[in-house]
């Protein structure tokens, strides 16, 4: 498996760490040609509004909309974000994904924090393992999901956390800062 990470900006590097621990085979993304030969693509936390505008001038947008047409895409905190058809701003989306998503729904970056989530999905890689600690950094919501998408996990209150269409994957939290690799191996089943 080769798993690329879109190396734009943000913390591609803490991805490309967890994929080799699980012994995937990994290439950073800066540009549509490094984007052949790969099962899979993650695109990591940073700044939504810095990797709309670095894709818009290497001309990774359409690049992008056509690897996610076969291929499986992630995207965490900021890359789901990008990931989504419409946050209620005018910037640059893939829009590959059926999600509504708020952007900085949680606060400002003081407000960040991590909680103990339920994902039952997660049980297909570990079967009888616990909660699933979960970083949030000034993160997004997912305000709602439509057509093929589906809730992966949610806060006690309901609020929309985690969600997959088919092969694209959205968290809105960042499962590349903590040991647990069970995401990063959800992930690698769903290139393959
Ligand atoms: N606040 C960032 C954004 O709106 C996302 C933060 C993150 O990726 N940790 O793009």
């Amino acid at each position: 498996m080769k798993i690329g990470v879109l190396a734009l900006q943000g913390d591609f590097a803490e991805h490309i760490i967890r994929l080799k621990h699980i012994g995937a085979e990994t290439a950073e993304v800066r540009l549509p040609r490094h984007l052949d030969g790969l099962d899979g693509l993650i695109i990591p936390g940073g700044e939504s509004t810095t990797f709309g505008k670095l894709a818009v001038a290497y001309g990774l947008i359409e690049a992008l909309q056509a690897f996610g047409q076969s291929k499986a895409i992630w995207g965490t905190c900021a890359g789901a974000i990008f990931l989504s058809r419409d946050i209620h701003r005018n910037q640059p989306l893939l829009g590959l994904m059926d999600i509504v998503v708020e952007r900085n729904a949680f606060g400002r970056q003081v407000d960040s924090f991590e909680t103990d989530l339920d994902i039952p999905a997660l049980q297909e890689i570990a079967p009888g393992s616990g909660p699933y600690h979960a970083v949030f950094i000034r993160a997004p919501l997912i305000e709602s999901v439509s057509g093929d998408a589906r809730v992966l996990s949610a806060l006690p209150d309901g609020r929309i956390v985690a969600a997959q269409q088919g092969h694209l994957l959205a968290t809105s939290f960042h499962p590349e800062l903590t040991e647990d690799d069970r995401f990063h191996r959800y992930f690698l089943k769903l290139a393959s």
